[in-house]
């Protein structure tokens, strides 16, 4: 396949833009470097790039795009917007009428409020959370990501560490002394840091179900251990949502039928982004009536933002999950998910290529390795090589990934059976050639 306009634009790039892009994860870093693949233009499951090429695409932006590329219904809703005005500085009725589609899809919710991005979501959780307790140790999940504010990037999860930089640089040890960090799926290690920093523990934070190291299902019992234990403590439990609201159904972790005893799992607060903007900047965050009261302009804790609630990334979000209330809309991805990942076992098994896959629906990642996956330490032990080359050969397939070992593959309402064929066509191709050591 030729990119001859994509390695000409990188080059252009370099001489402008930090690394060529502006997000670390869209560089093919580690997946043995070169240049990305510029695109030019995106439609349904499809993207083509500025040489022409056409892609069938997995990646759904890191998650938002989950009604495909330039869906109608919300590209007619952001014209609709942009056209009276892109943004107001003053309220709108729009942002109410967001605000209440999560509260109802999201109970533990009763109090809302818009940001621009997931990381500012989840940076004021914290906040929030410390204004509340009057606490202010953090205890996260090793490999969880929870965006890039100074105090969660501390033993985070898929961009940090494909990239080998455990830690930014930057962070002030003073900050990072705050975080404390404990295996997923690990409750005798959660139990231990209560014992240990107790009072000081303003929050857990933790994504419930895990996006950033592959996809991975917190255990039967963990969320609930996770929940009992934190609150015992006097300490809030904060849900990074981000990736995994209206990802597996119409709601949150919170109330998906793949886990039990809903009531013993609710967070205090919870923090969203990606698929509730449609494809447009947006990240939001909601809790209990008596911590949100804590924002200020009702209480002490700080956090304003000019484009926060702004009327084009509202209504794409409206417009979105109109979408994903239409019928059969999570079965079919999931059926198709199936198919998908079905047919990638079987191929690998036939090439002997080692392959764990974990599905959640319609989302699942590719693990190269013979054992499960259920925390950091595994997800970090598997054959970064063997995907990079999976990726490649993908990539000239006309399959388009994310270039890290830890990122999930995502279906979206826009992929049709043909497209799971050809996928799976390429990916026989690409087996067989790891097989023979191309
Ligand atoms: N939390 C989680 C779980 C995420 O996956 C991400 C982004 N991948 C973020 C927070 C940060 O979101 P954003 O990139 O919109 O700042």
């Amino acid at each position: 396949m030729n990119r001859k306009q994509s390695s000409l634009l990188y080059t252009e790039a370099l001489e402008h833009i930090v690394g060529g892009v502006n997000s670390p994860s869209r560089s093919f870093k580690a997946v043995g470097g070169g240049a990305p693949v510029f695109m030019k233009r995106a439609q349904g499951a499809h993207f083509w790039d500025v040489d022409d090429n056409r892609y069938i695409d997995y990646l759904a932006a890191y998650g938002p795009i989950i009604t495909g590329h330039a869906h109608p219904h919300i590209t007619e809703a952001i014209t609709r917007a942009v056209s009276n005005g892109a943004l107001y500085g003053t309220p709108t009725e729009l942002e109410i009428q967001l605000a209440r589609m999560l509260k109802e899809a999201i109970p533990s919710m009763d109090k809302v409020r818009f940001v621009n991005s997931g990381t500012e979501a989840v940076m004021t959780t914290i906040r929030v959370a410390r204004a509340y307790t009057k606490r202010n140790k953090i205890i996260k999940f090793a490999g969880c990501y929870h965006g890039h504010s100074d105090l969660v990037l501390v033993a985070a999860g898929s961009g940090p560490s494909t990239l080998g930089i455990p830690d930014s640089a930057g962070i002030p040890t003073s900050i990072a002394n705050e975080v404390i960090t404990v295996p997923f799926n690990d409750l005798d290690g959660l139990r231990q840091a209560l014992e240990h920093w107790g009072d000081d523990v303003a929050a857990v934070m933790v994504e419930p179900i895990v996006g950033n190291f592959g996809m991975v299902m917190p255990k039967p019992g963990f969320l609930e251990g996770l929940c009992r234990m934190a609150h015992d403590n006097g300490s809030l439990v904060i849900y990074d949502e981000v990736i995994t609201a209206f990802r597996f159904h119409y709601g949150s972790t919170q109330t998906y039928a793949g886990l039990e005893n809903h009531d013993a799992i609710q967070p205090d607060l919870t923090a969203l982004g990606k698929i509730i903007g449609g494809g447009l900047p947006i990240g939001a965050y909601g809790g209990t009536k008596q911590v949100m009261e804590q924002v200020a302009p009702l209480g002490p804790a700080y956090q304003a933002g000019t484009m926060a609630g702004n009327p084009a990334s509202i209504s794409a979000g409206i417009a979105c999950l109109e979408v994903l209330q239409g019928e059969r809309v999570y079965e079919e991805m999931e059926r198709l998910a199936i198919t998908l990942t079905e047919g990638l076992q079987s191929s690998a098994d036939v090439h002997g290529v080692p392959l764990t896959i974990n599905r959640i629906r319609g989302a699942f990642s590719t693990h190269f390795c013979d054992h499960p996956v259920t925390n950091y330490d595994e997800a970090q032990d598997t054959d970064g090589e063997a995907f990079g080359e999976f990726f490649r050969h993908m990539l000239d397939r006309g399959i388009n990934l994310a270039p890290s070992k830890y990122e999930a593959w995502f279906l979206t309402t826009a992929h049709t059976d043909a497209d799971i064929e050809a996928t799976l066509t390429a990916a026989d191709e690409a087996f067989r050639l790891m097989a023979q050591g191309k």
